[in-house]
């Protein structure tokens, strides 16, 4: 008889297990308390159309044709893709502006007249020093189940990757790039990467200079946004005998302290399996949401360790002035004093960095300029369990955000009930013991990349997948945890 293994969350970790087990001839049910698959991959609905609102960049194409291969299907069949020729516009309160590109050679004219030859000097030690990372940590990190700091280390003193660099491992990211970047503007540009992982850029680790490599590899916009990529991973997992339970929260996780032996919903069923996968943020295992029998099998995480939450705007909208791309920076003045706001004052600055995805553009063409579909976001203290967010108060980060992005000459404009706010408190209330990090804990630190919990627990048959797991948040990297438990699980319990 087959193995039976239930999956708790249809996030992208949830997914991609799904379909490893399915394709292994186990028996998967995948219990999910919303109605649809994708978790952060979601959309809302603004003035009758869906509008990403979760995460909007897409990158890392490999892992998803590696997983859907391993599902027997082509990747390219089943998500529709088109490259982003800019990899960002990047536009500044003093009314300067920046796009990068994935071309080294075309980003490096675009910074010599932005700045000046130091910089992109400085821009290219940067990309060689990253693309070096990169290669060193893509095998024996990420695509390592259990990476200890001993072993890493042992492998980059032999493969010689320390000595080519110019980083120091034990300084921070923002300390590096005042190394390559004597223009402010690309210090911020680029130390702004560490949000990508919840981070703040003072006390991320230089290492996660790799992320910048990451996008330079390319940057995809999905056909009908990243809840198609959702459905895709749902369907592929189904295809191969994954069964999906929607609108089913789990209440428990049953067993004794030493091994699980299955679930009980919100509405009382029960179900018995020889694995359960947890997807959801560890935080709420370690807070009991699931009892106290797991309690255990994950560390605890203090408040002061989540990583990033954010507000964000869905609208519809019109814009004038300078043109948005696909995806938009508009950079505050004092990028040190945000980061120390969030993650010291446990608030927002005054002026915060606005990001701003233009749904409906891409490669200068807009589809629909006079109602185009916009995300906006800005980093928050993820302290969606302590702070009561309230219409007033999220109207007043509205227009200090607006005023940001009109001081880099883009004006917004739309009516009131086509704008739908998302605060700290509605993540922490649609992830559970999350605060509303969108992330899982911040990397901050040098070992901090090291201290995510590992897809096996401490308690026999439980394992986890989701962005706040080894390898870390970011679809990709949640889609490869999904794929790093179930090769522990078809290790261990075949
Ligand atoms: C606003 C925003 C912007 C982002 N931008 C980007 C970006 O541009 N690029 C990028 O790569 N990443 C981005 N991210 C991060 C990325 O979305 C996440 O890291 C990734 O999607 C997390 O996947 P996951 O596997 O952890 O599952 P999640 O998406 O966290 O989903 C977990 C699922 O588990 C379900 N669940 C939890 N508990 C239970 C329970 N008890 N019973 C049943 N179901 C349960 C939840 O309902 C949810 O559906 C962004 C995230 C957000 C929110």
């Amino acid at each position: 008889m087959a193995r039976r293994a239930i999956i708790i969350g249809a996030g992208a970790g949830g997914l991609a297990c799904a379909t490893e087990l399915a394709a292994a001839g186990w028996q998967v049910d995948v219990f999910e308390a919303r109605s649809e698959p994708g978790g952060k991959m979601h959309q809302r609905q603004v003035g009758g159309v869906g509008i990403d609102s979760g995460p909007t960049v897409f990158t890392m194409h490999w892992v998803f044709e590696q997983l859907f291969k391993r599902g027997g299907k082509h990747f390219d069949d089943c998500v529709a893709l088109t490259e982003s020729r800019r990899l960002a516009r990047h536009a500044w309160t003093d009314s300067s502006y920046l796009d990068l590109f994935h071309d080294i050679d075309q980003s490096s004219e675009a910074i010599a007249k932005f700045s000046d030859e130091e910089n992109v000097d400085g821009y290219q030690r940067f990309c060689k020093d990253g693309e070096i990372i990169h290669g060193l940590l893509k095998d024996n990190f990420m695509a390592s189940a259990r990476p200890s700091p001993a072993k890493l280390t042992y492998r980059l003193l032999r493969d010689g990757g320390m000595k080519a660099l110019s980083v120091a491992p034990h300084k921070s990211l923002w300390q590096s790039l005042g190394r390559y970047f004597s223009d402010p503007r690309l210090r911020q540009l680029y130390g702004r990467y560490s949000t990508y992982v919840g981070s703040s850029p003072l006390l991320t680790p230089s290492t996660l200079m790799l992320i910048a490599h990451v996008e330079r590899q390319g940057v995809w916009c999905v056909a009908g946004g990243m809840r198609a990529l959702a459905d895709a991973m749902a369907n592929v997992a189904s295809e191969n005998g994954a069964t999906f339970h929607y609108n089913s929260a789990v209440r428990e996780i049953t067993g004794d302290e030493r091994s699980v032996r299955g679930i009980t919903l919100a509405s009382g069923e029960t179900h018995n399996a020889d694995v359960v996968i947890f997807n959801g943020d560890t935080a709420a295992l370690s807070d009991g949401l699931l009892g106290e029998r797991v309690r255990r099998a994950v560390p605890s995480r203090a408040r002061k360790q989540r990583g990033l939450s954010a507000i964000t705007w869905c609208m519809r909208a019109s814009t004038s002035g300078l043109d948005l791309d696909h995806h938009n920076v508009f950079f505050a003045a004092d990028y040190e004093k945000e980061f120390s706001h969030i993650f010291e004052q446990r608030g927002i600055c005054p002026e915060p960095t606005v990001y701003v995805c233009a749904q409906d553009r891409l490669n200068g063409e807009c589809k629909s300029p006079n109602g185009e579909r916009l995300l906006l976001l800005i980093n928050a203290p993820a302290d969606g369990d302590h702070l009561a967010w309230t219409p007033e108060k999220l109207l007043e980060q509205r227009n200090r955000a607006l005023d940001v992005i009109k001081r880099g000459r883009v004006n917004i404009e739309f009516e009131e009930e086509n704008c739908l706010a998302t605060s700290p408190d509605d993540w922490h209330r649609r992830f559970p013991a999350s605060g509303g990090s969108l992330y899982g804990a911040a990397s901050h630190g040098m070992f901090s990349i090291f201290s995510r919990a590992s897809s096996r627990t401490k308690v026999r048959g439980l394992y986890l997948a989701g962005g706040s797991v080894h390898p870390g948040p970011g679809v990709p990297m949640a889609t490869l945890s999904g794929t790093l438990a179930a090769r522990e699980i078809l290790e261990q319990v075949n």
